[in-house]
């Protein structure tokens, strides 16, 4: 029979990677922590409409990447290909902004796209995410700026000056608001319709209804045309964009953070605005985005809530892991076991697993063969498991109520009653801890 496989674009998290998955998030939950962010999970599949309306049907998302299908009622759902509309979305049902004026929630999820996988870009892939909701000030933009900084800085990566700190972008833009934008996009037009024919067919079609995203266009000639003829956005913007973008990037320069400004980093879509910024990284080739964030203070509006200004950002946590392990910056995971119980003869068993249990009960790391192999063949199993400990339980050992505790390392052998190996492990460990 032909085997299964796993789907292409996604790939199973092995024992021998998970570790680096947990360091990473315990690095984010204890951040978010003292960010003072709460975590929200939502469904991993929400009505299509959440993302038709929440992402943006002019999307690349939207028309191409969404795993859709019908449930049994007919209805049209979607696999979250991405967060920020779904957490918009729980916040207007949870009616958040009656109970708090300020919402700082973070995540953790899977996602779901059907893109074309390569090195850095999967089908199923991970990202982690703030949403801080109801302040339009600047200073909460610059607060999820440093943030997802911190977060790399924790983890070794881009800290300090130097060239650790080169292998982190942060590109900055302003997108303006529906103030400004609107006459900018009327300027852009104008400047590029003499260009209109030697622009790719895409850009063609982006051209009417989705002009900003003119500059995501990668093909050459088209990056020519915009930048000889499109005027900058960054120089169109409203009095109250500018002064919201100047005072963002004053405060970056305060707290020392490193940026370039990027007039061609946008967003399509009509409820993002003001701020938008990337953090990319040169050790990631080709999709070298880690993470993706903005100002969105027309979405909640957009999907049925009242007016509430908002920002956030998204970053991929598989090219986090692909950048920290060009680095070698993951610190050395070994599975240690504090006691191995070797057992001889098949009758001891269930008193050896009844001490395991109650040792495990004293948070004790312990475990015993389950497979009934020979004396050897446990010890051989300790060994692979780097037990600090072993205990060889027989008959003798019963009778006498007494164990034989063996430091491994030391080769050291004690005799220890059975009332007393969990204190004897225990404060071995202790010490262990302290060396
Ligand atoms: P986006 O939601 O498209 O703004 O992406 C935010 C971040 O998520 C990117 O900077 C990447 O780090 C990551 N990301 C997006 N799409 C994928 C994908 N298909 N596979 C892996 N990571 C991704």
């Amino acid at each position: 029979m032909e085997t299964i496989r796993s789907v292409k674009g996604t790939s199973d998290i092995l024992p021998e990677e998970s570790p680096k998955w947990r360091y990473i998030e315990a690095i984010i939950n204890s951040l978010a922590e003292i960010y003072n962010y709460r975590e929200i999970r939502t469904p991993v599949f929400e009505e299509t409409a959440v993302f038709a309306r929440g992402v943006g049907e002019y999307t690349d998302i939207v028309t191409k990447e969404m795993y859709t299908f019908q449930d049994q009622g007919g209805t049209s759902l979607t696999l979250t290909p991405e967060l920020t509309a779904s957490v918009v979305r729980s916040f207007i049902q949870h009616h958040f902004d009656q109970t708090y004026p300020l919402n700082k929630l973070y995540y953790i999820t899977p996602l779901f796209r059907q893109e074309r996988p390569q090195a850095g870009r999967q089908r199923q892939f991970h990202q982690y995410g703030i949403e801080l909701i109801g302040s339009e000030h600047p200073e909460a933009d610059v607060e999820s700026i440093a943030f997802a900084l911190h977060i790399y800085h924790r983890l070794g990566l881009g800290s300090g000056n130097g060239a650790n700190q080169s292998h982190l972008t942060l590109r900055i833009n302003s997108i303006g608001d529906s103030a400004c934008r609107p006459p900018y996009l009327e300027t852009l037009r104008n400047a590029l319709q003499p260009h209109l024919e030697d622009l790719c067919k895409r850009c063609q079609d982006r051209f009417q209804h989705n002009t900003l995203r003119l500059f995501d266009c990668k093909n050459e000639s088209c990056q020519q045309i915009l930048s000889q003829y499109a005027p900058k956005i960054t120089e169109h913007l409203c009095p109250a964009c500018e002064q919201h973008f100047q005072s963002v990037l004053s405060q970056l320069e305060v707290l020392q953070i490193p940026y370039q400004v990027d007039a061609t980093l946008v967003r399509g879509l009509d409820y993002y605005t003001r701020t938008t910024y990337e953090i990319t990284s040169d050790l990631l080739g080709a999709q070298d985005a880690l993470c993706g964030g903005g100002r969105y203070d027309l979405l909640v509006e957009h999907l049925g809530g009242s007016p509430t200004p908002a920002v956030g950002f998204a970053a991929g946590i598989e090219r986090l892991i692909m950048a920290l392990d060009a680095l070698d910056l993951f610190p050395e995971f070994t599975d240690t076991l504090d006691l191995f119980i070797v057992v001889i003869g098949d009758d001891i068993r269930p008193h050896a697993y009844q001490m395991l249990q109650s040792l495990r009960e004293k948070n004790i790391v312990c475990d015993m063969d389950l497979l009934r192999r020979s004396v050897k063949a446990q010890f051989r199993e300790a060994d692979r498991q780097n037990a600090r400990y072993t205990i060889v339980l027989g008959e003798n050992e019963i009778q006498a109520r007494e164990a034989t505790v063996k430091d491994m390392a030391s080769g050291e052998e004690t005799p220890v009653p059975f009332d007393q190996v969990e204190n004897f492990i225990l404060h071995g460990i202790r010490e262990n801890q302290f060396q």
